[in-house]
Formats: C-alpha cells, structure tokens, sequence
C-alpha cells in the first residue's frame, strides 16, 4: 500500500504450544506510514506486534527489515499495559531506558531534556514525582517518550487507549499522530476499528489469527467492509 516497505513478513505464522496464534500473514508497513492492525480480543495483535518488532520469532515463516544504510533497524515497542516502574520517578523510568541503551554522562542530562520536552507540562513539571501516580494517560505519554529513548524508525504501540478517559485517548492519539508526521513509521494496535480508520493511512483487520481485511478509510466502502471482517459471520 504506497511507499516502499520499512518491514515485512512473509507466510508468518506463530502458535504457543498447541494454541496458533497467527496464520498465514503476509504483510508490508510502508516507510512513513502510520498502520493500524485492528482486532477483537485474543485476535492475535499483540503477538503480531511483537513478531513486528523482533521481540519474538515466528513458529513459521519470514520477517525482514529494510533499514536505509547500513546500521539495523531501530524499532521501539510501547507494550500493552505501559510496564513502567510505577514505583520510579518519570526520571528515572526514562533513565533506565537510557543506561539500557548505553546513554550516560552528559548525553544523558541533554537526552533527557530534549524528551522531557516532548511530554505534556504538567508531567514535565512532576518528573521527580513516582510513575504510578500519574493518571494512566500521562503514564502512556511517558511510556511512549520512553521508548523514544532508542531514537526509533519504526514505533510499535499496543493498545494506547486501553483503559484511559475519552480526552485522554485524544491527547494520546494526538501525540501519535504528531510523532507519524515527523517521519516515524507508526504501527497501532487497536481494539476500536473506527479510531485506527480516523488516525492510520492503512489499516488491517485480524481475526482469529488471519488478516481478513486491508485498506484505507479513503477507499470507498471499506469502512463497511472491514466492520463486517472485525466481526465476522456468527
Ligand atoms: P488482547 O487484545 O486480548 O491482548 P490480542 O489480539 O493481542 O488480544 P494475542 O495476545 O496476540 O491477541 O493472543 C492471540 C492468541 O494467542 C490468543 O488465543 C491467546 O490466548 C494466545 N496467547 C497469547 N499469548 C500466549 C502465551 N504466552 N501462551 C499461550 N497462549 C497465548
């Protein structure tokens, strides 16, 4: 779908001992795009997600990156749930991605005002203050300009909206949606078709471990289309 491909899977399959997760997926995220992968539980989008980033490998099949140059890949994923240090400071969550990635000394000190920048004031004002104090979307901002740390080409995001307050899913879906058009390839997991339809240029629907649909909002009755492949015949 438009452009040329950052990351692809061919024929990928994944099965947790007797359970198979995914099936047959052939799939190609375009370099700048922002893609979203919609389903309902247990469709197979978090382990699609993580086939995508490189955390695990298929049971069957090809993943293959396309970096430009020579050095891999860079692709960060924001897991389900956020998984940050609820009893750590904003700081120090952000300083723990930083030393896992070799970043210390005065790098560290521009590093972390530079992404400090990119969070709302009033968490930039509170980094002192622990994690899990935060409402859940501020925890999603900070999980997000987190996995920023590692300077990603491609970000992978499962499930942002996952239990926060409607304006909350907007401040974070605007923030997504900023960092796309700065160039960062985006890959968005999502439960709620007609969110991934209004933010992503491409979006493909699982279920059951298959993709069932794939298009664009823009395409004419798809959104119909991919509403009736979410679902499914009962
Ligand atoms: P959710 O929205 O609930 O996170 P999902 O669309 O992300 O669902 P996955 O988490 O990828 O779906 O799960 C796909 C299938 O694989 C489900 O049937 C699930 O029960 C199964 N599964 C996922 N992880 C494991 C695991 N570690 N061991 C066994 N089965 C698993």
């Amino acid at each position: 779908v438009g452009g040329e491909p950052v990351l692809t899977l061919a024929g990928v399959g994944h099965h947790y001992g007797g359970v198979q997760a995914l099936r047959d997926i052939d799939l190609s995220i375009p370099r700048g795009s922002i893609v979203g992968i919609v389903g309902a539980n247990g469709a197979g989008k978090s382990t699609l997600g993580r086939l995508l980033h490189g955390s695990m490998t298929p049971s069957s099949g090809e993943r293959a990156t396309h970096p430009v140059g020579d050095e891999p890949l860079r692709i960060s994923l924001v897991p389900e749930g956020r998984a940050l240090f609820k009893t750590l400071s904003v700081r120090e969550n952000l300083e723990v991605s930083a030393y896992a990635m070799g970043i210390g000394g005065r790098k560290l000190a521009t590093t972390l005002d530079e992404m400090a920048q990119r969070l709302p004031e009033r968490v930039r004002t509170r980094m002192h203050i622990s994690a899990g104090a935060l409402s859940g979307g501020e925890q999603q901002l900070v999980a997000i300009t987190r996995a920023l740390m590692a300077d990603p080409q491609v970000l992978i995001l499962d499930e942002p909206a996952l239990g926060l307050s409607p304006a909350m899913v907007q401040e974070v879906y605007r923030q997504i949606t900023a960092l796309a058009e700065q160039g960062i390839t985006t890959i968005l997991l999502d439960q709620s078709l007609p969110r991934a339809l209004q933010t992503c240029s491409t979006v493909v629907v699982l279920r059951q471990g298959e993709v069932v649909a794939t298009g664009s909002a823009v395409d004419e009755g798809f959104a119909a289309r991919a509403e009736e492949a979410y679902f499914g015949e009962v």
